[in-house]
């Protein structure tokens, strides 16, 4: 028949429509439907799969090859959620190539980054939704009372000038901001924020955490007072996220505050994306489609000609080289606001710490006098450590018997507080128990130690001058659990209610501490000698996070001090460290990244696997690495031996992985795209119940190794 004829006088047209169904994860392709009314491309749709209703997207325009045979009768759609406009055209190239970069489903992953409710919602209620949009906002904007911005800095006015000589001469294009700690990088977006609103366009600001730092959606907040700001996070219930979305899409919004999600925001507007602190790990996704948000903005910059402006004291090194290269632009703000030094950084060499019954002294008595010091003349320390919980393991002297977790290759956190062992893997949890399990010792002992400990032990060790003790503050994930109670520690730690913050990185990142003038890492060096090459990098980043909270307030920068306990004090990333050199930490990374053939050298893509016994995951690798023979660009990939991951098994599932390694993104793609089907294919096709897997998934430039 000739399809032209059919589609004359009425009669029902075919649309190609993407559909979310992650079980069919390998259909990427749109599925044809017919529909009596012409649909356009990025409407929203329910169509019939199966016995089922699934969402689903008109694609027309995408349609990467007629899905039906000739001869298939098609189906018509069900309801089209017409009281909305379309997902633009912008909007649905983003996705197109997002789900082909990481190896999903187009529909797959465009309704996993929609709203849940504009699944669930019909038509009707939805132009109702709509309608409480509108008012919300004008509501919003009409508030009254926008802050005022500071004058700028001469090294400020300099970045924002050329971020808006470059958007002029090259619209779309990234910029890194290299800034270090306190130098002001936050309000150099906030001023190119509303630079992008006053051409009356859309500003899109991506923040690592936004639970984590209340006090930056507050600056925004106050600064966009009578603008139409909304925030984007998975913190927000379905319905305010759904508002929130629409307020966006409908071009309400003006500003978007969000994570990683908010990447995916329909924005008709959309004139600039920040991504501040670009290095953070929290832009990778974990599950699901694993996409980068970060590498995300700078696609989506080009392609909705969007200014780009990735913000860090310490970029990742993959946006270093970039910039390097001349592939972004890069901006620098090289001092703090005001002229503060950045602190003084002073290695402890444990080695040289006395030692009380074999043991090394957890801090050291110089750290211990200097943070007394800080209690005397009142100003405040903190003092972090990456573990929570008291000790992160119990052990039984007489027999060796160790909490392990029954159910995980894991240790269970001893957790004094309420008396548990908990496994922070698969979550079990039980009361300690009164004896050792194994031999009836009744003495069993903690072994290392969590914040819990920590902030024990500085309740003992800090004293004010009129023997009052320290007032001490633990945040971390368990200190913070109840709503609200993040806010209000913070909130006592701003007031001065709080003389020393113990807690995990959580403290770490992002807050503008006015008072602090001494940091303090009790025990950071196991990173120096992980296996996962982006270990260093992450341990620099962090210690320079962590030093930027101290010394903020210019007045008090002169003797802020950053302390760090170290069996290895001549380590060349401490000596960097000691510098606030992160481009000579960088350099020596590269080099080494560069001798070793890693990123941003090569491209990487982990696969990953799941199965009830480790020999069946392994089976599953070897099976794709024998099919990976003779596909597209086989030849210019390697794939290396499966290996355990870190954490093997947790919750009795046994976990592997197989790392692909390229020197060229353009094969690894090619090869990754011809080889999912056969993964898809191997899945299926598996003998026996014993040696089925559970789950596999591939992740396209992987942060964890
Ligand atoms: P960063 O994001 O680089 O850590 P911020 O933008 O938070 O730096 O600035 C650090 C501090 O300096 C903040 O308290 C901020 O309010 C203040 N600040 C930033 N720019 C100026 C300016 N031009 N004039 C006065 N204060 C400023
Ligand atoms: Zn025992
Ligand atoms: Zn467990």
């Amino acid at each position: 028949m000739e399809p032209q004829i059919a589609s004359v006088l009425g009669d029902p047209r075919e649309v190609s429509v993407v559909v979310e169904a992650p079980q069919h994860a390998a259909l990427s392709n749109t599925l044809s439907y017919t529909s009596a009314s012409a649909l356009a491309a990025g409407t929203l749709v329910r169509v019939p799969l199966g016995r089922r209703v699934v969402s689903g997207i008109v694609w027309d325009e995408f349609a990467s090859a007629p899905s039906a045979d000739a001869g298939v009768e098609l189906r018509p759609i069900g309801e089209a959620l017409t009281a909305l406009p379309p997902l633009s055209t912008d909007w649905c190239r983003l996705i197109s190539f997002a789900a082909g970069y990481y190896q999903r489903g187009i529909g797959e992953l465009a309704l996993s980054v929609l709203p849940p409710q504009l699944r669930q919602l019909t038509d009707a209620q939805l132009l109702g939704r709509r309608a409480k949009v509108d008012k919300f906002v004008s509501a919003a904007a009409s508030a009254s009372g926008a802050g005022s911005a500071p004058e700028l800095s001469a090294e400020q006015s300099v970045v924002l000038q050329r971020l808006a000589e470059q958007a002029r001469a090259e619209p779309g294009a990234t910029t890194l901001l290299h800034g270090v700690t306190g130098s002001g990088k936050t309000e150099v977006y906030l001023q190119a924020a509303a630079q992008a609103l006053a051409q009356g366009r859309q500003a899109l600001v991506l923040v690592p955490e936004i639970n984590l730092t209340p006090q930056l959606e507050a600056r925004f907040v106050e600064r966009f007072a009578g603008h139409r700001i909304v925030a984007l996070h998975s913190g927000l219930t379905p319905a305010q996220r759904l508002r929130n979305w629409l307020a966006a899409h409908l071009g309400h919004a003006d500003l978007v505050l969000g994570t990683r999600l908010a990447i995916f925001a329909s924005m008709p507007r959309l004139g600039l994306i920040v991504v501040d602190e670009e290095h953070d790990p929290s832009y990778k996704q974990q599950e699901g489609a694993r996409y980068s948000a970060r590498d995300l903005a700078v696609y989506r910059g080009k392609l909705e000609a969007a200014t780009v402006v990735l913000g860090s004291a310490t970029p990742s090194l993959e946006t270093w080289q970039r910039a390097r290269q001349g592939r972004y632009h890069a901006l620098s703000l090289p001092r703090r606001i005001g002229g503060g030094a950045l602190p003084a950084v002073r290695l402890v060499d444990m080695n040289k710490a006395p030692k009380a019954k074999g043991a090394t002294t957890p801090l050291a008595p110089q750290l211990v006098e200097a943070l007394n010091d800080r209690l005397a003349r009142g100003e405040q320390s903190l003092v972090f450590l990456n573990r929570r919980g008291y000790a992160p393991v119990l052990h039984c002297a007489d027999c060796g018997w160790k909490s392990g977790c029954p159910h995980c290759s894991a240790w269970r956190v001893f957790h004094k507080i309420d008396r548990t062992l908990r496994c922070h893997h698969c979550g079990l949890a039980e009361r300690v128990p009164r004896a050792c399990p194994d031999c009836g010792n009744l003495d069993i002992a903690p072994l290392g130690r969590g914040t819990e400990r920590l902030e024990e032990q500085l309740a003992t060790l800090l004293r004010h001058a009129d023997g009052r003790p320290a007032r001490i503050a633990r945040i971390d994930a368990d200190s913070t659990r109840a709503k609200g109670a993040l806010e209000a520690q913070l909130g006592a730690v701003h007031a001065g209610d709080v003389d020393v913050l113990v807690g995990t990185q959580m403290i770490t990142k992002g807050h503008d501490f006015r008072r602090i003038t001494l940091v303090a890492a009790v025990n950071p060096d196991a990173s120096l000698f992980s296996s996962d090459f982006r270990a260093p990098e992450r341990l620099f980043a962090l210690l320079m996070q962590a030093a930027g909270r101290a010394g903020r307030d210019a007045r008090q920068a002169g003797r802020s001090e950053m302390w760090v306990q170290t069996w290895h004090p001549a380590h060349p990333l401490y000596e960097a460290l000691i510098r606030h050199d992160f481009a000579a930490f960088a350099a020596s990374q590269l080099a080494e990244r560069e001798a070793a053939g890693l990123p941003p050298w090569s491209h990487l893509a982990m696969l990953r696997a799941e199965a009830r016994t480790p020999q069946a995951a392994t089976a599953f690798l070897s099976g794709a690495a024998e099919r990976a023979a003779g596909l597209a660009a086989a030849d210019a990939v390697t794939l290396y031996p499966p290996v355990p991951t870190s954490v093997a098994r947790v919750a009795n599932v046994e976990r592997m992985q197989m790392l692909v390694e390229s020197p060229s993104r353009a094969a690894l793609q090619r090869f990754l795209s011809a080889w999912l089907p056969a993964l898809h294919e191997l899945r299926r096709t598996a003998k026996s119940a014993d040696s089925r897997i559970l789950r596999w998934a591939v992740d396209v430039d992987p942060l964890s190794i």
